[in-house]
């Protein structure tokens, strides 16, 4: 059977470019770039080459550019690291109740530490907004933490101005950036950000190696101690390898984000359109200010979105019922909880996001096949 890949929310396929860019340096050049003989030197020329290029489609400097092992260890790292350069301002930390777990359960962490933390509640839509911002910043809020773009609904936000009231009370900002980069465009520099986070999976690079945009001067905090590489502040031997794939990843992705944009946008509006013809289908997510590839639904009446994946997954079609990482639980999501989606409903959810392997065809028999599979799910549960 062929099968349909819609899942790249959780991860993409690797891109040919960046996995022939890896390969040398598993078994040619694999120095560690500590040594300093060629092998070493090799593979510290090609880790400097790497932080260059992910500077470059970020709009920042190769300084302000650490590795890491992905985006939850970048999140992880950007509140560690305000939350030690904010010591003596306060210990109140601002961010949204729709997050990632890798925000929410540091945050709650550091809760238990004696932190203060106050998450801003969205809209039906999953919208927050800069007022409500405004309302709640304090003297001695050393850190805002807001997603660029939601992993759950797809909802994108625009932060400008939630750096600026931010900045104006001497708050650092740092953004999860793990679903936009790549996909939206990005420059640290125009949005004035302190902190952001990304994560080479999501697009279309190996997956366990991710970065941290730190501005300077603002050194990051270290996390990791051990033998001093990242310039002391993340120690353990690069991923020469991932950080080469992630680097071409990157760079594409930028590169064709244009072209991306417009056929994604295309093919998710023709499935959102395809969609919601299904009974008791309803679009969750801002249907505007969205992800190009990103189209999820609730559908009242088939229970654990779960039942539909493994329907859907008989046909060969892979999508998911929400976060990858809680795809098994049978807990309904917190984001969609968050939005006002009530008890069952934040369960019976559906998300469908393509990357640009996808094929007009394919979204077009995903939706086919969901308008199949809802009818019957609902009337056997009935
Ligand atoms: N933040 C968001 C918004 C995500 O969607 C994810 C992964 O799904 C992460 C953080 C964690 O990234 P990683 O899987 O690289 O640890």
């Amino acid at each position: 059977m062929n099968r349909i890949y819609a899942d790249n929310c959780a991860t993409t396929k690797v891109l040919p470019k960046a996995l022939a860019a890896m390969i040398p340096f598993f078994s040619g050049e694999y120095g560690n770039p500590s040594a300093i003989h060629s092998f070493g030197l090799e593979a510290k020329k090609a880790l400097d080459r790497a932080r260059n290029k992910v500077a470059q489609s970020l709009g920042a400097m190769s300084s302000e550019i650490f590795f890491t092992s992905g985006g939850t260890e970048s999140v992880n790292w950007a509140i560690y690291s305000a939350a030690e350069l904010g010591q003596s301002k306060g210990r109140h930390i601002i961010s949204t109740a729709v997050e990632h777990k890798a925000v929410l359960e540091f945050l709650a962490k550091l809760k238990s530490k004696g932190y203060e933390v106050t998450l801003l509640t969205p809209d039906r839509l999953g919208r927050v907004y800069p007022e409500q911002l405004a309302q709640i910043i304090r003297d001695d809020t050393i850190l805002v933490t807001m997603m660029l773009a939601n992993n759950v609904v797809g909802t994108t936000s625009n932060l400008k101005e939630f750096c600026r009231i931010s900045h104006a009370k001497k708050a650092l900002f740092h953004t999860d950036a793990v679903q936009a980069a790549g996909h939206l465009p990005l420059d640290v520099r125009a949005l004035d950000i302190d902190m952001l986070s990304i994560s080479s999976h999501k697009f279309h690079g190996p997956k366990g190696v991710g970065a941290l945009f730190v501005k300077i001067p603002k050194l990051p905090k270290a996390m990791i101690e051990g033998g001093g590489q990242e310039r002391g502040a993340r120690s353990g031997t690069e991923n020469v390898p991932g950080a080469v794939g992630m680097a071409v990843a990157l760079q594409e992705a930028v590169r064709d984000n244009q072209e991306n944009f417009t056929r994604l946008t295309k093919m998710r509006d023709r499935l959102i359109e395809m969609v919601l013809t299904v009974p008791k289908a309803e679009l969750t997510g801002d249907p505007v200010n969205r992800l190009p590839g990103h189209a999820s639904f609730v559908f009242e009446g088939i229970g654990h979105g779960a039942n539909l994946v493994s329907r859907l997954n008989e046909d060969g079609i892979c999508v998911s019922s929400g976060a990858a990482c809680s795809a098994s639980s049978k807990e309904g999501s917190h984001v969609l909880a968050a939005m006002g989606f009530e008890g069952q409903l934040a369960q019976n959810t559906l998300r469908v996001s393509l990357s640009r392997f996808n094929t007009l065809q394919e979204v077009e028999l995903i939706a086919q096949r969901i308008a199949f599979w809802v009818p019957k799910i609902q009337q056997a549960r009935r």
